[in-house]
């Protein structure tokens, strides 16, 4: 028998290694740009074609590679920035790993042209299946670009991954704002298929949060600012009204590097408690700075997920820092009439600061802890040291929890014992019907009783109504007398101009306004007026939540957020005349039965089965 192990060639493990860190394009996105910042660029371009999928290129000035470094840059586990382990915890540039070029180079064709300073002639080469193809002299601008084309052109299985170009877009484009808003003092634009996405001018930090977000956050920040010995922090948090409905706007920085961490943006949530309406989201972009040996950054490939030392000191610094400016903030409110009114009506906003107050946050341990410099480590605890872990588990997998998403399940669409019958089942007429928990409905019927969910019921109703519109039938509009403008994030933006046409089939009529900006000039004619800017918000958040889902066409999704967003909340009375309506649509549907998710609708108790149960 011969010995059947073989060590794998360089460009099958390369290509494997790249599935760790290539995903798809914004995945070389992030770390071409990581790379052009770690070498000292002040200006940083970006060019996209077909999202990424034909082209991803970026040029910078920074300090360039020699010939013989530009051909070793792509090979694995090749770095300028650590030498050994210890240098790990001493990390101060973003890349560390040497294998991000490398990945790139196996799954892509690439170009790269490159020159210091110092040398007269730069280099060109140009790499396919991990492999030099070709090198020579050239000239060139001081800095380095690089090109990759034709992502996953030797993976076609990856390839066919990729979602749309608009969902790949975004993607890009949020990676690109991750890195954009860490550099105010770099200079970066993203080019996507010849158009200028953004061209971000060096300055504050505040003026580029502004550039990147929107102008309705101009003057609408309130600073951060705390140092300690231990860490400092920096940055901004959006005033309580600029709270949104969704998640958006919410940028964690440790060390200049972007993180997702659930537990600390529940530390900003926590903060802004009572200033803002339960269901929405404060807009923050924040900084932490610590020595790099309080953190590991190396837990994750794609390094957005870190681990720091002392995870409770963080927490709460980041809180007493938000609370401080916020209270700060709220000693001399500013008086603003576009405040919304479910904010408005907020104890913390409607009445005034009061002295007593004031000493109560200035008084905290939490906040002496930190408003004294060298003070951090004496955080005072309160409670022992279990008990605070626990509490604080807690609130970790309280928070983790996943929020209910439009879920999407293959399960059949009728119920074991339950047949949707559109003829076999009529309503008794003139009985009256009874809502019980101002969520259920009972109704009598020809053979017993039935007992209707309200609001899965109406999400069946809708669902039927906006897909019949959604496929040829246009619904009606009503004008709105006041239309209202919607500022978006840009990769909100992008998605809703995706969306537009099919937002119209359904009754909204939306048009870009420029700059991220959109005017509502109509809605369905069945939605109440009023809300229309949080039922955009809304639906674009859920349907984030959907863009994974390749089930499903943007249409049919578009009306399932619409249809469950729209639909009558389970604790809301109804009148007779709105309870025997529902019923009756209820049982015009084609499956009244069961929602489009697959939850049943309704419950059918017969006759027969009620007097077997009662023994008769
Ligand atoms: P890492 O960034 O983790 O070191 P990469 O594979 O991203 O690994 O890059 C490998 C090396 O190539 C870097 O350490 C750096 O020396 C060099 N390099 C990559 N991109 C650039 C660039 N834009 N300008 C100058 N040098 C670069
Ligand atoms: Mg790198």
């Amino acid at each position: 028998m011969t010995d059947i192990i073989q060590l794998l060639p360089d460009n099958i493990a390369n290509q494997i290694a790249a599935g760790e860190v290539i995903q798809r394009p914004a995945s070389a996105v992030k770390e071409l740009l990581e790379n052009a910042v770690d070498a000292g660029a002040t200006q940083v371009r970006l060019v996209i074609n077909d999202a990424g999928k034909a082209l991803v290129q970026v040029t910078d000035n920074g300090k360039g590679m020699s010939g013989t470094d530009a051909r070793m840059a792509f090979e694995r586990h090749a770095t300028s920035k650590i030498r050994q382990i210890e240098d790990l915890f001493r990390i101060k540039t973003m890349g560390f790993r040497g294998e991000a070029l490398a990945s790139v180079a196996a799954v892509a064709q690439v170009e790269m042209k490159t020159r210091r300073e110092a040398d007269e002639l730069g280099t060109y080469i140009e790499i396919e299946n991990s492999a030099v193809v070709r090198q020579e002299a050239c000239a060139c601008p001081v800095g380095t670009t690089i090109s990759m084309k034709n992502l996953f052109f030797n993976v076609p299985a990856r390839r066919n991954f990729l979602k749309s170009n608009a969902a790949e877009l975004r993607h890009i484009m949020d990676e690109f704002i991750r890195v954009a808003m860490a550099f105010p003092d770099i200079f970066f634009s993203l080019t996507s298929n010849g158009q200028e996405v953004f061209h971000l001018e060096t300055g504050s930090l505040k003026q580029r949060i502004v550039q990147i977000l929107g102008n309705n956050y101009n003057a609408k920040l309130v600073s951060v600012q705390e140092q300690t010995d231990y860490m400092n922090i920096h940055g901004f948090v959006g005033k309580p009204e600029t709270a949104r409905k969704t998640r958006g706007d919410q940028y964690f920085f440790v060390n200049s590097r972007f993180i997702k961490s659930a537990y600390l943006n529940h530390a900003v949530n926590a903060a802004f408690e009572e200033m803002i309406p339960k269901d929405s989201f404060p807009g923050y972009v924040l900084f932490i700075d610590l020595d790099p040996s309080q953190v590991d950054i190396n837990v994750h490939p794609t390094k957005q997920e870190i681990k720091f030392e002392d995870e409770k000191i963080i927490y709460a610094f980041v809180q007493a820092a938000v609370k401080h400016a916020l209270a700060q903030f709220s000693i001399a409110p500013s008086l603003d009439f576009s405040l919304n009114a479910d904010i408005q009506q907020l104890d913390a906003v409607s009445k005034p600061f009061t002295t007593d107050k004031k000493d109560a946050v200035a008084s905290s341990n939490l906040y002496q802890a930190f408003t004294q410099k060298n003070q951090a480590h004496f955080i005072e605890r309160t409670k022992p040291d279990s008990q605070e872990k626990t509490e604080l588990k807690h609130w970790k997998s309280f928070f983790e929890a996943p929020n209910p998403a439009p879920e999407a399940t293959d399960k059949p669409m009728t119920i074991p014992g339950l047949q949707a019958r559109k003829s076999g089942l009529e309503l008794i007429p003139d009985t009256p019907l009874l809502q019980l928990h101002n969520t259920y409905i009972i109704a009598s019927t020809n053979s017993g009783f039935i007992l209707v969910h309200q609001q899965l019921a109406h999400e069946r109703i809708l669902y039927d109504r906006y897909s019949v519109a959604a496929h040829g039938q246009q619904m009606a509009t009503q004008k709105s007398l006041f239309p209202v403008t919607l500022e978006l994030p840009a990769a909100d933006a992008a998605l809703l101009t995706d969306l537009l046409a099919d937002l119209h089939s359904i009754g909204y009529q939306v048009e870009p306004f420029g700059n991220n900006s959109f005017v509502i000039q109509g809605i369905p004619a069945d939605i109440t007026p009023g809300n229309e800017k949080h039922a955009i918000e809304l639906l674009i958040e859920q349907f984030k939540h959907f863009s994974n889902d390749i089930k499903f066409s943007r249409r049919e999704k578009l009306v399932r957020c619409m249809a469950r967003q729209q639909a009558i909340k389970a604790g809301q009375q109804l009148s007779q005349k709105e309870m025997l309506t529902l019923v009756e649509e209820l049982f015009d549907c084609g499956s009244p039965n069961v929602t489009p998710t697959g939850s049943p609708t309704y419950l059918e108790f017969k006759e027969d089965y009620l007097d077997r149960m009662f023994g008769k």
